[in-house]
């Protein structure tokens, strides 16, 4: 049987998110353009279609683009971690994305590092400060994995389950020294947080935050759990760290 709790998360997150459900992000109307950093790479991807959705023949291309810098393999990156990278560019002026690191693989990063799943990406959006990004991204996005590195001046992002963000006052090549913080799935986003199209596809109209209201047993457990979200995003977030770019 499914858990109680599990529904309840499921319900109260898809309600905060059908609140959000007209304010699609405007389709890509340019190729953004990417520099990989060390390979000195640069090219343009037109990475979403007219619905917002990434283009499966992109992302292939895409995906060999950022393949592992130091083995040369490559895995499909995770389609919804592009959306949030396209969705950064655009939100900073169809900004041109510096890329420190995209897939890696292992043994090139913490032992559940998102990189090796080619979940997660690090950043530097040109002109644009690592804090702005890391904090634009934090409040738009649920599911993510936000890691601010203000003396890298780089922004990683993931997509994952549980929410958390992290800041690294690490140098290149120092083993890290991170402070890890998560979120409750009550706090809602700001309606004007742009809707992912691959979270638009998988949301189901099926009951709202007030039918949770009037269930005070769900309630009283939500809470308990909800704590219990908080530590979890926070040790997942320990496990996920890295430095290695
Ligand atoms: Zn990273």
């Amino acid at each position: 049987m499914m858990p109680m709790l599990t529904i309840a998360f499921a319900l109260l997150s898809g309600a905060a998110d059908l609140a959000r459900v007209f304010v699609s992000p405007e389709p890509q109307s340019a190729p953004i353009s990417f520099y990989f950093q060390n390979r000195h790479d640069e090219q343009s991807f037109m990475l979403l279609d007219d619905t917002g959705d990434v283009r499966p023949d992109v992302l292939k291309a895409f995906s060999h683009f950022v393949r592992c810098w130091r083995t040369e393999r490559e895995k499909q990156m995770n389609p919804r971690t592009l959306e949030i990278v396209a969705a950064i560019s655009r939100h900073f002026g169809d900004a041109r994305i510096e890329i420190v690191s995209g897939y890696r693989a292992k043994p090139y990063g913490a032992p559940h590092s998102k990189h090796f799943l080619g979940r997660a990406m690090d950043i530097h959006v040109d002109g644009v400060p690592a804090k702005v990004v890391a904090a634009w991204v934090w409040k738009s996005f649920r599911n993510v994995g936000v890691g601010y590195y203000p003396k890298q001046e780089f922004v990683h992002v993931d997509s994952r389950d549980l929410d958390v963000r992290w800041v690294d006052t690490s140098q290149h090549g120092e083993s890290a020294h991170a402070r890890f913080f998560g979120r409750l799935p009550t706090d809602e986003l700001p309606a004007t947080a742009p809707l992912l199209a691959y979270d638009r596809a998988r949301l189901a109209p099926v009951a709202t935050a007030s039918a949770l209201a009037t269930a005070p047993v769900a309630q009283l457990e939500l809470k308990s759990t909800m704590n219990a979200q908080l530590a979890l995003s926070t040790i997942q977030g320990i496990l996920d760290e890295q430095t290695v770019r």
